[in-house]
């Protein structure tokens, strides 16, 4: 007999017959004599609809209180499902992240979580139930409802494995698995079988939002293996697993694209040393989480920086470069939320040469201007007009070969 975390996202719940499709999928798992437990997000769309009613109130909602509110729309499914399943014959019981007691810190709208008490569940699944977790929500030491940032529900679900140590962590999605990109705007995107932690945790932060960041990192810390795959099919999907050798094989396993941010340039400055310094300080010190930097070399005593920023900070860090023109001197600022960063991910690039030119050189020839680039070990990004994303992520996905079958699928 084992013990299986389900987790089914947004979409899987999005309707009434959803929720019973859902249920007879979980049954099924019940009824091969498994013990099941259940992560449920909100149905699709309820949570920035939740966000839009904080925002009608005030821009600028207490964070203590938008918890409360957005961690509603998981409590709506979670109680769903139960009733589903108890509908129809099982024993089943929904628990809210503070009866379970999945505790967090106290950061409000992207906690981290601290601990899981495994106590009560434990009793509830060795009496027979199926046990029903709100995703996306705990408690702080004091209470408080805390939630754990968006697509916070694949985080629950990872952490509630670990905390339990289950057999098996399925995260059911509307795709089949993970893909070499998006297949939503690539028709060519190929499933893969097996992506390890490091290239997963890249593509998740470069904008593949089928598992959110932080469930990978905390899969790759307690060694959750996860498996994304089908709501709607039985088809095997992808595993999210540790590096191996045949996993090295492949230059390139992705490409991702985030349209999320924008750009923020500052431009005739006078290049003195602290510049950077009197400009980022203020920007860090607001909270705001600069992402790729260029400055220009200095053209006759004179230079530009320019830096990306969340698309939802985007006001707040020109008001704040803004304000700081005067004293650096600087000629103008400029900003543009018309960006998309695409980036290709693969460990294979640590040893092969000649990954950033044909990078380069494959949008270059559909005539797409690359306005910034940056790298690291297994990455490397660019960004460029958002007008182009999909023909930039066709271009590159041709341009690395990814919808025809790799050494990884072979080796399998
Ligand atoms: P859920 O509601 O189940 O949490 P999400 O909408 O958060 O689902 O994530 C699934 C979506 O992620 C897919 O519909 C797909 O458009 C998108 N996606 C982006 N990149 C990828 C990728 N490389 N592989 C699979 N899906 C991807
Ligand atoms: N409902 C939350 C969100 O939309 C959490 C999740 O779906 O994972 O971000
Ligand atoms: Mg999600």
């Amino acid at each position: 007999m084992a013990l299986v975390v389900q987790k089914f996202g947004g979409t899987s719940v999005g309707s009434i017959e959803k929720i019973k499709k859902v249920a007879s999928r979980v049954a099924r798992e019940a009824d091969k004599g498994n013990s099941v437990v259940v992560v449920v997000s909100a149905m699709a769309g309820e949570t920035d609809k939740l966000i839009t009613l904080a925002q009608a109130i005030t821009h600028t909602p207490d964070n203590r209180e938008a918890d409360v509110l957005v961690a509603t729309g998981e409590q709506v499914t979670s109680s769903l499902l139960a009733m589903a399943l108890i509908d129809m014959g099982y024993k089943a019981k929904s628990y809210m992240g503070h009866q379970f007691r999945i505790i967090t810190n106290q950061a409000f709208t992207s906690a981290r979580i601290l601990d899981i008490d495994t106590e009560r569940v434990r009793q509830d699944i060795k009496a027979g139930n199926i046990i029903v977790v709100a995703g996306f929500q705990g408690v702080d030491e004091y209470g408080n409802i805390t939630t754990l940032g968006r697509g916070g529900s694949d985080l629950s679900a990872v952490a509630v494995a670990a905390a339990i140590d289950a057999d098996v962590c399925e995260i059911f999605t509307d795709v089949e698995g993970v893909y070499t990109t998006d297949p939503n705007i690539c028709s060519d995107a190929r499933k893969l079988k097996r992506i390890s932690y490091e290239e997963m945790l890249e593509m998740a932060s470069m904008g593949a939002k089928v598992l959110q960041t932080r469930s990978v990192e905390f899969a790759k810390k307690y060694d959750v293996t996860l498996h994304v795959r089908s709501t709607f099919s039985d088809n095997e999907g992808t595993i999210v697993t540790m590096e191996d050798d045949d996993m090295e094989k492949v230059v390139v396993s992705g490409v991702t694209y985030n349209k999320n941010e924008a750009k923020i340039t500052v431009w005739g400055i006078p290049d003195n040393p602290g510049i950077a310094a009197s400009i980022f300080k203020p920007i860090t010190d607001a909270d705001i989480v600069v992402d790729m930097i260029i400055q220009n070399t200095s053209e006759a005593g004179f230079t530009d920086l320019t830096f990306t920023v969340p698309k939802n900070e985007l006001a707040k860090a020109v008001d704040i470069v803004n304000s700081l023109k005067e004293s650096l001197n600087a000629k103008g600022v400029t900003f543009d939320d018309k960006i998309v960063k695409v980036t290709i991910v693969g460990v294979g690039m640590r040893t092969h040469a000649g990954v950033a030119s044909k990078m380069f050189t494959a949008l270059s020839n559909d005539g797409i201007n690359i306005m910034m680039i940056s790298t690291s070990e297994i990455k490397i990004s660019c960004v460029v007009d958002a007008k182009y994303t999909e023909l930039a992520v066709r271009v590159l996905h041709d341009a690395f070969g990814l919808s025809e079958l790799n050494t990884k699928e072979e080796s399998i």
